[in-house]
């Protein structure tokens, strides 16, 4: 089984799958509250981003594409470069020079896809390449693909389905607004209203200032944006949902990625924005929090934000000290 058991409600046929979505609904141990997790780093290549890949390539395939191109901050990039590799499309990935955690730099270089370090940050990197795909016939894979946004809609009848019903809440991060959209278009198909609670990183939050911000910075790399491509479609889900969208900051979401962790629950540090801000800014009723990517996709955070390993020498009474402490 996969998202595809909503292909009904899909525009295209499933050409190119990896079997994605359908991801587990984890209720919290430890949160506040009826709270949910929708764990969405369980995907093929640990990130929400295949839900609208395997729709989009599958559309690029159905076109006759022969190459796919995406700007990413990491997982976008991941994802496009394994559902093209699936495909036997050629792929070319624009990030920004150093600003990408190394389990999705792993993950584009192991799928054959063309990584190109650009010297300049996302938004100046989907700026070239929307440029480059006027002119050429290289499909835009970005959240700007309207095929992405349909894959991505399907995680919204995942929730109401695996809960039984809608939820009051729905916390979410926010990039570029494309999965808040997303989101927001599943639940009105599914005739469901939830309040949606986007949250953006203090140092990356346009939607919250209400002007771009031109050197986004946080730690959660997957939400370092400045300019949402997505920004009035969010806006208005937020208005309809009788929402809202806040700045977290990075210690505030840091404090929520160990407490997940620390219930067994690995996400990467964008993901944690969304229950950041259910902590700081509270919820109504059943809520589910949106984990929009694994842990293990940045390793270089996460040993930098948990405790040390601990050295010893090879005897047992060196061992037992270090155990038994
Ligand atoms: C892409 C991404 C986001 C942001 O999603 P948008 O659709 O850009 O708002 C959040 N978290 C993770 C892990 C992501 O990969």
């Amino acid at each position: 089984m996969s998202l595809w058991k909503y292909a009904d409600r899909l525009p295209v046929e499933p050409l190119v799958t990896l079997e994605e979505g359908e991801t587990p609904l984890i209720r919290s141990a430890k949160l506040p509250g009826d709270t949910w997790l929708k764990f969405e780093g369980a995907n093929p290549t640990g990130s929400f981003k295949d839900r609208g890949m395997t729709v989009a390539v599958s559309a690029a395939m159905a076109e006759g594409a022969e190459a796919v191109i995406c700007a990413s901050t990491g997982n976008t990039a991941a994802s496009a470069a394994a559902y093209a590799a699936r495909a036997g499309l050629r792929c070319a990935v624009i990030v920004p020079d150093g600003k990408i955690a190394t389990g999705k730099l792993a993950q584009a270089l192991m799928h054959g896809a063309d990584v190109i370090a650009l010297r300049g940050n996302f938004d100046q990197a989907l700026a070239l390449v929307r440029e480059l795909t006027d002119r050429h016939p290289i499909a835009l894979v970005n959240s700007l693909n309207e095929f992405r946004i349909e894959g991505q809609k399907t995680a919204a009848f995942e929730v109401c389905d695996q809960l039984g019903g809608a939820p009051d809440t729905l916390c979410i991060p926010v990039g570029n607004a494309g999965n808040i959209t997303a989101y927001w278009r599943g639940f009105q198909e599914y005739n469901a209203s939830p309040h949606l609670h986007g949250y953006q990183a203090e140092g990356a939050a346009p939607l919250v200032k209400g002007e771009p911000v031109e050197n986004p910075e946080t730690v959660a790399s997957a939400i370092r944006i400045g300019n949402p491509a997505r920004w009035e479609e969010a806006m208005n889900a937020v208005t309809a949902s009788r929402g809202e969208i806040r700045a977290v900051s990075d210690a505030e979401i840091l404090d929520a990625y160990r407490r997940l962790a620390a219930e067994g629950i690995f996400c990467e540090p964008a993901s944690a924005a969304s229950v950041a801000g259910m902590l700081k800014y509270g919820s109504e009723g059943t809520t589910v929090c949106v984990l929009t990517g694994h842990g293990l996709k940045d390793p270089t955070t996460a040993i930098a934000n948990a405790q040390p390993v601990v050295p010893c020498e090879p005897s047992l009474e060196a061992l037992e000290k270090v155990v038994l402490r």
